[in-house]
């Protein structure tokens, strides 16, 4: 069952969604070499909560903080601690904030100081997939429409999807229908409709698609160690089109 949401319900969802936005736009300011991901992930908590909002991810699953940091070769649900942050690394945050009883979902992939050439292509070639992928989110497609512009992007410039996790519906739920997977057939899968809230999120590895989690259960890896991007918003599928609702 895929939620469908009126105008009312996605104004309140805008809100949570700018919340979970500026918190990502301060933590990327952050990120230089020196800075701890756990400073970063105090400046996520501290921030959504002077909004009266709450962390998302803070104890979703047992996660053990209010935000996502994956260094360099971790894909995903990195765990904030106490690792300093260096030159040349790539930080990819993925921030989520509960506000009057909805979700907004986002992520991006920040450069600490000058890194490499290729770094950087991976990066814009991440980002830019995502907005391929929205671009597809538009009443009357399928969701195989998203899924498959995102691929057909990364793989073009001969990067890899990540297979394993996926993009999500997103509302009084982090996660729920549909999945948005970032690879798939055009044409296939369930009809986008008006009102339709999704987390759009395309995780690309510069190496092979495959990874692995490791043992704490959450940080996932690139199982050839090579670099992974990530960049992530939440949309609103309107009869005028899709809508990024994260946007600071
Ligand atoms: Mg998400």
């Amino acid at each position: 069952m895929i939620a469908v949401k009126n105008s009312r319900e996605l104004a309140l969802m805008r809100e949570a969604c700018v919340v979970s936005a500026r918190a990502l736009k301060l933590a990327g300011e952050a990120v230089e070499p020196g800075v701890t991901t756990a400073e970063l992930d105090r400046i996520i908590r501290k921030y959504i909560e002077s909004q009266g909002a709450k962390p998302s991810f803070l104890g979703y699953g047992g996660f053990p903080a209010s935000a996502c940091i994956s260094v360099n070769e971790t894909v995903i649900h990195g765990i904030p601690d106490k690792r300093v942050i260096k030159a040349g690394d790539i930080v990819s945050i993925d921030v989520g904030a509960h506000l009057s009883g909805y979700h907004g979902d986002n992520a991006a992939t920040f450069a600490a100081g000058d890194i490499s050439k290729e770094a950087r292509a991976l990066l814009d070639a991440t980002r830019e997939s995502l907005y391929e992928g929205i671009a597809m989110a538009v009443a009357g497609n399928r969701i195989g429409d998203i899924s498959a512009a995102v691929q057909q992007y990364v793989e073009m410039r001969g990067y890899s999807v990540v297979r394993q996790f996926v993009g999500h519906g997103v509302g009084t739920n982090l996660h729920e229908d549909p999945s948005v997977p970032n690879f798939g057939t055009p044409g296939r899968g369930p009809r986008l409709l008006p009102g339709m809230t999704l987390a759009i999120e395309p995780m690309v590895n510069m190496g092979v698609p495959d990874v692995d989690v490791l043992k704490d259960g959450w940080t996932t890896v690139t199982r050839d160690g090579k670099l992974s991007a990530h960049f992530e918003h939440t949309i609103a599928v309107t009869k005028d089109g899709p809508v990024v609702l994260t946007m600071p």
